[in-house]
């Protein structure tokens, strides 16, 4: 603790010790909205996106009120879009059944939905300084080697979530979450942990094993299957695109794309838009999600004033924006950019 009260790091959500030691208090609002944004995310991809929600949507009741696709569009490039669909239902229940207050316990917390129990317990911690264990990816690390757990994860947690409730003190449980989790983030880190200065090395018995670096063991992932998929990209004559939102739940549910084909782990069977003359620019788009690579190829049209998709609908140029669109969708916008002129130019 007293390593954490100097090297704390500094994040736009947390209120940090000394700031607490004046009497500060965490904002639940920027505490549960930085935890949502970090499930399977970096600090350094989640700060300019904290930053953004916040100054758009400063409190759980603007968030509330906002429009289902300014949120997506927001959120975009960020991943895991359940979370955000989560997030916007959590926030209307809090503003509208709770009167803007989030539960302080773990157990009011897991009711409301995209809170699991890490969620739980990390908003908890933080944001109402409840002696909640929190077991995150940094945590689990520093546990695995400070104890030299050995069992591989997942199969360690039952025993991590044991060890992180025995240290969970009641005096600033809050501060101790986050003094683990700075310390696997800044010290303990992955590859080569920097155990001549860390504050635990004299305890640390996997450094005295020798075997810190190699923990936390993992269970060998299956390889991913690959995925083949079609991308269509359509210009109208005045330079609007042809997008579609994709339906409310699934794989980027909800997301403004490109219409496509079925992804599948054949050849895929087309599925245009519309009728016009499609050109294959020989491009390719990969992209990896958490259980699948895909492959997908564009196809590109540019179509007269009157073409009339059977999906999606033209978007005006100017109203146009590529960070709205999810990572996949972006890059097959990007691959495609350089290809219009050419495209028109050969009409
Ligand atoms: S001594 Fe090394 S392995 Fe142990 S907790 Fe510290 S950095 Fe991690």
């Amino acid at each position: 603790m007293s390593w954490y009260d100097t090297h704390a790091r500094d994040l736009p959500w947390r209120v940090g010790p000394r700031a607490l030691a004046e009497g500060f208090r965490p904002d639940p609002y920027a505490v549960w909205l930085s935890e949502v944004m970090l499930q399977q995310t970096t600090v350094a991809a989640v700060r300019d996106y904290f930053y953004r929600f916040t100054a758009r949507w400063p409190k759980v009741e603007d968030l509330a009120a906002a429009d289902d696709a300014d949120v997506m569009a927001e959120w975009a490039g960020l991943g895991y879009y359940a979370r955000a669909r989560n997030l916007l239902k959590c926030a209307r229940v809090v503003a509208s059944e709770l009167g803007g207050r989030f539960p302080e316990t773990e157990e009011g917390l897991l009711k409301l939905p995209g809170i699991g129990p890490y969620t739980a317990a990390a908003i908890a911690s933080i944001a109402f300084d409840q002696p909640a264990p929190v077991l995150d990816g940094n945590i689990e690390r520093v546990l695995s080697r400070f104890f030299a757990v050995t069992t591989p994860l997942p199969a360690s947690k039952p025993e991590l979530r044991n060890l992180a409730a025995r240290l969970t003190p009641t005096k600033r449980p809050g501060c101790h979450a986050q003094a683990l989790m700075d310390l696997g983030a800044t010290i303990c880190t992955p590859k080569s942990p920097a155990c001549g200065i860390c504050p635990l090395m004299q305890d640390c018995e996997g450094r005295r094993e020798g075997i810190a670096a190699d923990l936390p063991a993992k269970t060998p992932k299956k390889a991913k299957p690959i995925r083949y998929g079609m991308a269509y990209l359509v210009r109208r004559a005045d330079g609007a695109l042809l997008l579609e939102t994709r339906p409310p739940s699934g794989l980027l549910g909800g997301m403004l794309g490109w219409p496509g084909s079925d992804w599948t782990e054949n050849e895929p069977t087309p599925a245009p838009p519309l009728t016009a003359i499609w050109h294959d620019p020989k491009l390719e788009v990969r992209h990896t999600f958490t259980h699948f690579h895909l492959r997908l190829s564009i196809r590109m049209a540019h179509v007269g004033p009157d073409a009339a998709p059977n999906r999606g609908e033209f978007i005006d140029k100017h109203a146009f924006r590529p960070g709205a669109l999810p990572t996949v969708m972006r890059k097959a916008h990007d691959l495609a950019r350089d290809h219009w002129d050419a495209l028109e130019n050969a009409k």
